[in-house]
């Protein structure tokens, strides 16, 4: 993994990034923005390798010294910011401080680079930079220096101050395809293209997802859960129990068995308004949307979505599992949703 040819998708602002080098025009800041896992990072480090590249203009090499430095992740030109933890608690808050920003950022660019042409900074999720921080470097992004090139990315553009926006050259990261994720895990999970491509639809243009997805829970554990909505016979409280328990063996996050089961409704509505194959995520449960989708009508799958983003905001509330599993697995069978929906949302 060195250069831009490794980089998957993401054309266009790779072909804006390569074109200014090949004319002498790099900007000295650029934001990079666009949904978090997408490959922001990837290409930063792949353009930081591509500027110090002993030997080629406009890309890394991956073999050069320059470019084995940045690999290995040494090169001492190229500064990536990360958390630090809090001399006094030692807790790491996901922010950056004034004193990182002054310390990392704002001392080293008044030296010149060591090894490298340019000095390259990246700043990871730069809207976490406290006010002060961002109010101290745009004090250094207003006063560019040749030997300088800040690299920001951000999920959220509009949390940054215009002041600091306005100082950047902007690339937006648009999500990926469900090809070109597929590609990637094809190669890089080693897995069939059939199973690559559900993963690639679960993942939702982000490759960080798709590398985050386990394949083996995906297929012993959404399957078995997506039928058990579908159960009717027996009592509503054995069904609901038996509910509940899948929720919680879901893992440690339930957040993510709570995304598979809003994913699936999504795709029984999806499935009520066009029967159309090729929009459905969970192709590999096909049969089981549409059952789900003749069954219920969209007010019904409306209550039920609302009852799973009701039982997000309790996870992140760090509401007893239990007690969220339990409710929610009577929620989801109950013909009619009860308990949740009736409260109203947290925010
Ligand atoms: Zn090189």
């Amino acid at each position: 993994m060195s250069g831009f040819a490794d980089v998957i998708g993401h054309k266009q602002p790779i072909d804006v990034l390569r074109r200014a080098m090949q004319n002498g025009k790099v900007a000295h800041a650029y934001l990079f923005t666009g949904a978090a896992g997408v490959g922001k990072t990837t290409v930063a480090r792949a353009f930081a390798a591509a500027l110090n590249c002993q030997t080629l203009p406009d890309d890394a090499c991956g073999t050069c010294v320059s470019c084995r430095k940045m690999a290995q992740g040494n090169h001492p030109d190229f500064v990536e910011l990360e958390y630090e933890p809090d001399p006094k608690t030692g807790k790491v808050s996901e922010k950056y401080k004034i004193e990182q920003i002054r310390l990392k950022v704002i001392k080293q660019s008044y030296y010149r680079p060591l090894e490298g042409r340019v000095r390259v900074f990246l700043i990871k999720d730069a809207d976490t930079m406290t006010l002060e921080a961002a109010n101290a470097l745009l004090k250094t992004l207003e006063e560019p220096n040749a030997q300088n090139i800040f690299l920001l990315e951000t999920r959220h553009p509009q949390l940054l101050p215009s002041t600091i926006r306005s100082r950047c050259q902007l690339l937006r990261f648009g999500a990926l395809s469900s090809e070109e994720i597929g590609r990637f895990v094809v190669v890089e999970m080693g897995v069939s293209e059939e199973e690559a491509l559900t993963v690639a639809a679960l993942a939702d243009g982000s490759l960080g997802r798709a590398a985050a997805l386990d394949l083996e829970y995906l297929q012993n554990v959404r399957l078995p859960l997506f039928a058990q909505l579908l159960k009717m016979e027996g009592a509503l409280e054995t069904r609901a129990l038996a509910m509940g328990e899948m929720i919680l063996a879901g893992g440690e996050d339930m957040k993510e068995v709570i995304d598979l089961l809003t994913g699936f409704l999504h795709d029984a509505l999806q499935w009520r308004v066009e029967p159309d194959p090729a929009r459905i995520r969970n192709r590999d449960a096909l049969d089981l949307v549409e059952q789900y989708a003749q069954r219920f009508d969209v007010a019904d799958i409306y209550a039920k979505m609302r009852s799973l983003v009701y039982a997000r905001r309790l996870v992140e509330r760090n509401v007893h599992k239990q007690m969220i599993a339990n409710g929610l697995g009577v929620d989801l069978l109950a013909t009619q949703a009860t308990m949740f929906t009736r409260g109203r949302l947290p925010k």
